[in-house]
């Protein structure tokens, strides 16, 4: 990568940001497309959020990620907002729109991305949701858009998944855990299993009751291989890391900036090889 006169810049901002996987991943898009741009992480306190998107402005940058805890309160910082982060109240990339700032929601088509490219079906399935909060969110309502005939939503307060019923209609509703085997796709979207060794059992769900012809979605991509996938695998289930959704949000978002086919592999690579050196 070499830095010019013309090198745009991107960012991602958040509070802590320096774990983030998203410079190695868009660093990456960069050098395989040849696009002039270099990708930082930059930390913004709560408080000064609002000088940030205005230096953003200021600085003419080629665009901003979003990440916690800014994802909500960005949003009257913006010109605009897209139809999935409105529903979702919810901003993970910020994009240049003419003079303005127009705030977009990635992950939801990044997840079904995912499981488009794992050659997953999901036209006519029943999902059960694990999680009410903010990827579970952004799952829920990607998945009542590419037409599944129901999502069922578990959750450890059962008001968060409450709430959550509200993004997709009749299609969504609060299920039980126990009820898992009459799913198709179980999707882990709580935090349970980040940071935790696979041999730590620190699961979501009762392994008993994954099975055969399941398939297992981990959001959890820290560690790549969680309890969860390792359980369900040894339940004969297919299973899905969730590297994938982080890739292809970032696939979204980096062909939202630049206008230019996300390289997808290439940016999948760069994420696997940093999450395996914090291995
Ligand atoms: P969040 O808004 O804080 O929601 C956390 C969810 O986990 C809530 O449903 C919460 O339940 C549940 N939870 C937390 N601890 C629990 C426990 N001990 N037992 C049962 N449920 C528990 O977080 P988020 O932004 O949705 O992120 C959730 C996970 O998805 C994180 O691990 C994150 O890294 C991952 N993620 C991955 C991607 C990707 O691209 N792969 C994208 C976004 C997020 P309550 O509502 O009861 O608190």
């Amino acid at each position: 990568m070499s830095v010019g006169g013309a090198t745009r810049v991107a960012a991602v901002i958040g509070d802590p940001v320096a774990h983030s996987l998203s410079p190695a991943i868009h660093n990456a898009a960069f050098a395989a497309t040849g696009f002039d741009g270099v990708f930082v992480a930059l930390p913004v306190r709560p408080r000064d959020l609002g000088a940030a998107v205005a230096g953003a402005r200021a600085l003419d940058l080629l665009g901003l990620s979003v990440t916690m805890p800014h994802k909500a309160t960005v949003v009257p910082y913006l010109d605009d907002v897209g139809h999935d982060a409105a529903a979702l109240g919810a901003v993970n990339c910020i994009v240049r729109e003419g003079d303005g700032l127009l705030g977009a929601n990635t992950d939801g088509p990044g997840f079904v991305d995912a499981l488009t490219a794992a050659s997953v079906d999901l036209v006519g399935t029943r999902v059960l949701v694990l999680g009410a909060g903010g990827a579970a969110r952004a799952v829920i309502g990607a998945l009542v858009g590419a037409g599944v005939a129901e999502v069922g939503v578990v959750n450890r307060s059962r008001e968060r998944a409450e709430a959550a019923l509200l993004l997709g209609g009749r299609a969504v509703r609060v299920a039980d855990a126990a009820d898992a085997p009459d799913y198709d796709l179980v999707v882990n979207a709580t935090s349970v299993g980040m940071g935790a060794a696979p041999e730590a059992a620190v699961l979501p769900l009762d392994p008993s009751l994954l099975r055969e012809g399941h398939v297992v979605v981990d959001l959890v991509y820290e560690p790549v291989e969680t309890g969860l996938l390792a359980a369900a695998r040894a339940s004969g289930a297919r299973t899905v890391d969730g590297v994938g959704m982080l890739v292809h949000q970032a696939a979204r978002a980096f062909t939202l900036w630049t206008g230019l086919d996300a390289p997808v592999e290439d940016m999948g690579r760069a994420a696997r090889e940093v999450l395996a050196r914090k291995t």
